[in-house]
């Protein structure tokens, strides 16, 4: 009997032994998924401290920090149909598709939903949205997840099957064309 728990506990430490000499890589392989994996992990989460200033133009910097609004018809990105990803001018999060572009007719680029988006479900998006009254009515702002960049608003009179329109200003957003969003993840892997 002594000698059988002997046994046992003989293999018992050797388990523990060799759990203790794989611990270490293990830990090391967490750290690395998290920190090079897609999507809002692999980013900056950017701070108060941010220098939002030096970083953007003054327009992007007036919008985007200041909650400005670009004048309708001045963006680049109200009449642009080119296949592939807004992201955030800030700190660079996918915010909205190209297929869920539409023309709205307002002065400003029109999306039907964000990025990310499963039916009413936006937790995997990289927007949230919180109420403001800025607007003279109850409204809903848009912004970053990311970084808190204002990004526009959302209204209720969108096409279908959203029914919503997110009114997004065109300096706060960097489009990349499909082709070099492939070419730039070949070259992050
Ligand atoms: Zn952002």
């Amino acid at each position: 009997m002594s000698r059988l728990l002997a046994r046992f506990f003989g293999v018992t430490s050797q388990h523990a032994a060799a759990r203790t000499a794989v611990l270490p890589r293990r830990i090391r392989v967490v750290t690395r998924v998290v920190s090079t994996s897609h999507g809002l992990q692999s980013l900056t989460r950017y701070n108060e401290t941010t220098d939002w200033q030096k970083k953007l133009s003054p327009e992007e910097y007036v919008v985007t920090r200041e909650k400005g609004t670009e004048l309708p018809f001045s963006g680049i990105y109200v009449n642009h149909y080119e296949e592939g990803m807004y992201h955030c001018v800030c700190c660079d999060a996918p915010l909205f598709s190209s297929e869920a572009k539409f023309d709205a007719g307002t002065g400003w680029p029109a999306f039907k939903e964000a990025h990310g988006t499963w039916g009413r479900d936006e937790s995997h998006a990289s927007i949230f949205r919180r109420p403001d009254n800025s607007l003279g009515s109850p409204g809903t702002e848009v912004l970053c997840k990311n970084c808190d960049a204002h990004l526009g608003h959302v209204f209720d009179d969108g096409p279908d099957p959203t029914g919503e329109r997110f009114c997004i200003n065109s300096v706060a957003l960097k489009f990349k064309p499909r082709e070099n969003n492939n070419l730039e993840n070949n070259g992050q892997n």
